[in-house]
């Protein structure tokens, strides 16, 4: 069965997307431990991000690279943290997270955001991701 984030690919369920290109996506998570939390994730389905080929694997980080020049750009914080935990969603992704303390990076944190604050910071990190 396709996971959540195929149907998302394929638009069957809709997502903030703020990102793509032809092999990638990145859209917000719907559950952010900071504001502009993005998932980077390759459109071929593999669970496991460490099962991704040599080259699959380079091109999705060159792609989060991109991304997270964006992300930096578009929301107050130090720097971009990335995380791989993968243990809800079966397809391969990486965590893109706005960061100022450590703290910011605690999944203890998950919280949701109003669709129009969320469709807001969309808009600021696509346009961003653009300029780069
Ligand atoms: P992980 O698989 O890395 O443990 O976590 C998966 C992440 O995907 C979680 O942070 C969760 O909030 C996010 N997520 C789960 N389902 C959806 C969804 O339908 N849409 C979006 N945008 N994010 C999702």
């Amino acid at each position: 069965m396709a996971t959540i984030f195929t149907k998302i690919i394929e638009g069957e369920i809709p997502c903030y997307k703020v990102a793509e290109d032809e092999r990638h996506i990145a859209f917000l998570d719907i559950n952010p431990v900071a504001p502009g939390h993005t998932l980077v994730v390759p459109k071929h389905e593999v669970s496991y991000l460490f099962d991704l080929d040599d080259e699959e694997y380079v091109a999705l980080e060159l792609f989060a690279k991109k991304v997270a020049k964006g992300l930096r750009k578009a929301m107050p914080c130090k720097r971009i943290g990335e995380t791989v935990i993968g243990l809800e969603v079966p397809h391969a992704h990486i965590h893109l997270i706005p960061i100022t303390t450590e703290a910011d990076m605690d999944f203890r944190h998950k919280q949701q955001l109003p669709g129009e604050e969320m469709a807001s910071i969309c808009a600021r990190i696509k346009e961003a991701i653009e300029a780069e």
